[in-house]
């Protein structure tokens, strides 16, 4: 019989679709396919694939599930946090208001339809969170400026139309000058007025709740490693009202029974993971890169803590002149190498990127190691070694092609 494509299921599967077999050294990037899923979660997700539930009753077992893991007193699963945002946003604007609900993002004058960010929280990851808010036919009020917000600019924010205040922790807010989320909350519930906390790509399920939120929002694909998904938890009269919008703007959003009972299980197994020996593993990761890299002339290389202070360090990579690179432009031969590996590079124009551990299947750290050796120690310098960073949308563009 002649074999297509899909008959070929003997190769890897990212051969026989046609895909590069890159190794992730940047994190728990969306676009890269996130994480690694835990096994625990992909058996789950096999074994309810082919049966009929309830899903109010599977979201019911979720909420549990993320009552006891969080501290919270509720919570549902979403299909990603920047759907839990929205979700939320909604929740704080409509209440149980079926007819509102279902209205939204339109007849939003007789709601709560403002809310409250640090203008240092309005991110960019992958989309612009303050579109979660217009998303809903809120509107987002910014807070501060760039680098310094302070109490008064979050409590004359503050007025009957508001709805709630969203609090961003993340690396990719501005990390300093802003706001703590205790201040946040004293200010925000001294007014009566709720606060939603994205805490995506947090390690910490228990922190931001105890600190006064009322609702919290994490990715299920980021650190936990479950499938694509988000996890809303805390207040309950909040929860309710956050799955109700599956009825409104959530439904665009939905999510299948196999990513709630595959982020349970990551979230059963989180709770039991060796959280040591995982980061024992990525300590030496770290240090063979470390003693390898450092060897290296023109590279200098130290390590960095997460800026957001999850149990986590990466590598920093300096790329000096002298290497014949630019940190732009070693990223850039380091994704086109065999295999191809992807670093951690949102701060390229500065010289250096990272590389992170958290996402490597065992050995990688070697070819990591070996290749930048090999693009340092040969003679010549691809095109493009020295290439300064240019923000490019073209690819973009041109997709599907
Ligand atoms: C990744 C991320 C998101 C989006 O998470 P998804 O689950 O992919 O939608 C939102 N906020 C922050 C801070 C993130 O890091």
């Amino acid at each position: 019989m002649p074999s297509t494509p899909h008959q070929l299921s003997n190769l890897p599967i990212r051969e026989r679709l046609g895909l590069r077999p890159i190794i992730n050294v940047s994190g728990t990037m969306t676009t890269l396919g996130a994480s690694i899923i835990v096994p625990e979660a992909i058996q789950a997700m096999a074994e309810i694939a082919p049966q009929f539930v309830e899903m109010d009753d599977l979201q019911r077992k979720a909420s549990a599930v993320i009552a006891k893991l969080t501290g919270g007193e509720a919570g549902f699963v979403t299909a990603s946090a920047a759907s839990g945002i929205a979700m939320s946003v909604a929740a704080t604007m409509t209440g149980t208001g079926l007819l509102a609900i279902e209205r939204l993002p339109d007849d939003t004058e007789r709601l709560k339809n403002e809310v409250i960010v640090q203008l240092g929280h309005v991110v960019n990851y992958g989309g612009v969170i303050d579109q979660s808010i217009r998303q809903c036919g809120a509107k987002a009020i910014l807070a501060g400026t760039v680098s310094v917000a302070q109490a008064y600019h979050v409590a004359d924010a503050i007025n009957e139309k508001t709805a709630a205040g969203l609090y961003v922790v993340a690396h990719h807010t501005v990390q300093y000058g802003m706001l703590s989320l205790p201040e946040f909350v004293e200010i925000c519930h001294a007014k009566g007025v709720p606060v939603i906390v994205d805490a995506a790509s947090e390690y910490d399920l228990r922190r931001f709740l105890e600190e006064g939120a009322d609702l919290v929002v994490y990715s299920g694909h980021k650190f936990l490693g479950g499938p694509t998904s988000g996890i809303v938890a805390g207040r309950k009269d909040l929860v309710r009202a956050g799955y109700l919008q599956n009825r409104g703007i959530g439904r665009g959003m939905k999510v299948g029974k196999e990513s709630v009972a595959g982020v349970m299980a990551a979230l059963e197994a989180w709770a039991v993971r060796d959280h040591d020996g995982i980061r024992a593993r990525e300590q030496s990761a770290l240090d063979l890169w470390l003693t390898s890299l450092s060897t290296l002339k023109g590279l200098a290389v130290r390590i960095v803590p997460d800026p957001t202070n999850n149990p986590l360090d990466r590598i920093e990579i300096k790329v000096l002149p002298e290497s014949g690179y630019s940190a732009n432009g070693l990223a850039i031969a380091l994704a086109a190498g065999t295999p191809p590996i992807i670093v951690r590079n949102h701060e390229v124009e500065r010289g250096h990127f990272f590389l992170d551990p958290c996402n490597l299947h065992p050995g990688e750290e070697h070819i990591v190691a070996e290749q930048i050796a090999k693009l340092l120690n040969q003679k010549e310098r691809p095109e493009g070694a020295m290439a300064r960073p240019v923000k490019s949308t073209a690819s973009a563009l041109r997709w599907p092609d």
